[in-house]
């Protein structure tokens, strides 16, 4: 099978990052079992959605693992031109669908080459690692990383994420979490605004320590210029439900917040000095309303960042495969700082550009795809060197 033709096959699986991915997996099992190729599979607890991951080549140390994600964000809301779920060439170099480029057509480039590795005189090994929601999280990869950890008696040295990167390496990412804060004060009569605890009140107060947080941080001389913007960023994204009436204090406020931080910033010192906060915050609010609270949950475990030091071998390997010296760092988050937490050298490098990801009329250049696939063809022949 021809790239193009593997890529709308994985396109018209309308797998949603949070959704039951069994389809799209069992095609790529049968891709894999057509091929000779056994594999493993590390499915979640419900058996509803699972990752896949599989060895081409010699059980040796030293392998290099592929590493993707099988689900995808939503289209709703989005204006498209064509049918998301079905693979669409524009005649203009583009191939339209979601997840063409993010991030179905790294995915396709690395079945597509298949053959090729299995026929190649591998020396040392590569992995595929497919995962799913990635889209929602970063939820599955730990579990993953972990899994090849713990099957293969040989370590993999290497991993590779497909994300979309026009096929540069890239070497640092933000990490990210997402929160939900709910404050709980007391309704009243606004004119007992000596009496009651206004939640919005409260919750504003909370929110623009997040602000001031974040601007103390630059202040500090927290500065990554490597990224856009240089520093950790802290948003506030949602309030809702925040009061019923103008006359009435509000006793609830839900809100929502980011933080992406620069990998020289600790997700969990944000988090905690945000709790102390809240502490001071809850401690004062108390002696008018004992049952005062402001409780913080996170969406999902924090995706760590990336910072791969320039001096690993994984970046000379890369600058080779990509033909320059040329080294990035993005600002959204992916798999790799999991795969490196788990103990590989990991770079991002994948077909297709991060402009195109999320958006109605996503694409992949037909180039991109070449490209991808020449990628594969230089790693093939590396690792094939004795
Ligand atoms: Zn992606």
């Amino acid at each position: 099978m021809t790239v193009n033709e593997i890529l709308a096959q994985l396109i018209s699986f309308p797998v949603l990052g949070g959704q039951s991915n069994l389809s799209i997996a069992q095609w790529i099992e049968d891709y894999l079992t057509k091929h000779g190729v056994t594999y493993t599979i590390v499915p979640n607890a419900e058996g509803t959605k699972r990752s896949i991951h599989c060895r081409i080549g010699p059980a040796v140390d030293g392998g290099v693992i592929l590493s993707g994600h099988m689900d995808v964000v939503p289209v709703e809301g989005q204006s498209w031109d064509t049918d998301p779920f079905q693979l669409v060439d524009g005649g203009d170099g583009k191939l339209y669908a979601r997840g063409s480029c993010d991030m179905k057509g790294f995915l396709a480039c690395c079945l597509a080459a298949l053959p090729e590795m299995l026929a190649a005189k591998l020396q040392r090994p590569i992995y595929f690692a497919f995962s799913y929601d990635e889209e929602i999280g970063c939820l599955a990869a730990p579990e993953l990383a972990a899994h090849i950890n713990s099957t293969y008696k040989e370590k993999p040295k290497f991993a590779i994420i497909g994300e979309p990167s026009m096929m540069e390496a890239v070497v640092g990412q933000k990490g990210i979490v997402i929160y939900h804060t709910t404050v709980n004060g007391s309704a009243g009569h606004s004119s007992r605004i000596r009496t009651e605890v206004s939640a919005i009140t409260e919750a504003a107060r909370l929110i623009l320590w997040l602000e001031n947080k974040m601007n103390d941080l630059v202040a500090r001389g927290q500065i990554d210029d490597r990224f856009t913007p240089p520093h950790t960023s802290i948003h506030c994204g949602i309030f809702e439900r925040s009061g019923i009436a103008p006359n009435v204090i509000a006793d609830r406020a839900d809100f929502y917040w980011d933080v992406r931080v620069i990998p020289a910033d600790k997700l969990e010192d944000i988090r905690r000095e945000f709790d102390l906060y809240c502490e001071t915050v809850a401690a004062k609010c108390r002696t008018r309303f004992p049952e005062f609270d402001i409780k913080t949950t996170a969406h999902h475990p924090p995706v760590p960042p990336l910072d791969t030091p320039v001096n690993l071998p994984i970046v000379d390997f890369i600058q080779e495969l990509c033909g320059s010296k040329d080294l990035t760092a993005v600002s959204y988050a992916t798999e790799a700082g999991q795969f490196s937490e788990a103990g590989f050298e990991s770079v991002i490098c994948g077909p297709g550009s991060i402009a195109q990801a999320h958006r109605a009329n996503e694409y992949i250049s037909k180039d991109q795809l070449a490209k991808g696939l020449a990628f594969m063809h230089r790693l093939i022949e590396k690792l094939s060197k004795k």
